[in-house]
């Protein structure tokens, strides 16, 4: 690697690690003539994808989108940035091995909604809000009455055995409807 503040074409790896969740390797380099020390990062080239939009319009996959939908969903939540990153690299991972060069942005929102429900209840259900917000207004309410609906604090056993049952039809649902 060549060095960047003296040209020289030579440098030695001086430490190498692993980063962004294994996806990558950073190395810190030592210029051999300067002795100057900079960083490289070796990443294999991510699959780029299409975005179908619900009109039918096309637009180029873009992981900040994601990203900065889940912070929001998560403001002032107990959720910490690297629980938010480690979610989108998992959503980006499983979208990359789908290996299709267009992928419905609704199955993408899915996916969103499907790793938040497992990372904070109330994200989720803001998340989904707005995301189904024109397209289904009755969906949302359906979600706020079956977070009420699984409350796991009953009152007698009867419904708290009932309130179980329900819970575990949930789980079994398809998370794409
Ligand atoms: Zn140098």
């Amino acid at each position: 690697m060549r060095c960047p503040y003296c040209d020289f074409p030579d440098s030695k790896v001086i430490d190498s690690r692993p980063a962004e969740d294994g996806r990558a390797i950073r190395r810190r380099r030592e210029c051999i003539h300067c002795g100057r020390r900079f960083t490289t990062y070796e990443k294999a080239e991510e699959q780029l994808f299409m975005v179908i939009k619900k009109d039918g319009s096309r637009e180029m996959f873009d992981r900040s989108k994601i990203l900065n939908g889940i912070i929001k969903a998560c403001e002032k939540r107990p959720v910490s940035r690297e629980q938010i990153d480690e979610c989108v690299n998992d959503i980006e991972r499983i979208l990359n091995n789908t290996m299709e060069k267009e992928i419905s942005s609704s199955f993408i929102g899915d996916l969103v909604i499907e790793h938040l429900k497992q990372l904070d209840e109330v994200a989720y259900v803001r998340f989904a809000s707005v995301y189904r917000q024109f397209t289904d207004v009755s969906t949302f309410i359906a979600e706020i009455e079956k977070l009420h609906g699984s409350n796991p604090k009953k009152k007698n056993r009867k419904t708290e055995k009932a309130a179980k049952v329900v819970e575990t039809d949930e789980k079994q649902e398809d998370p794409h409807e």
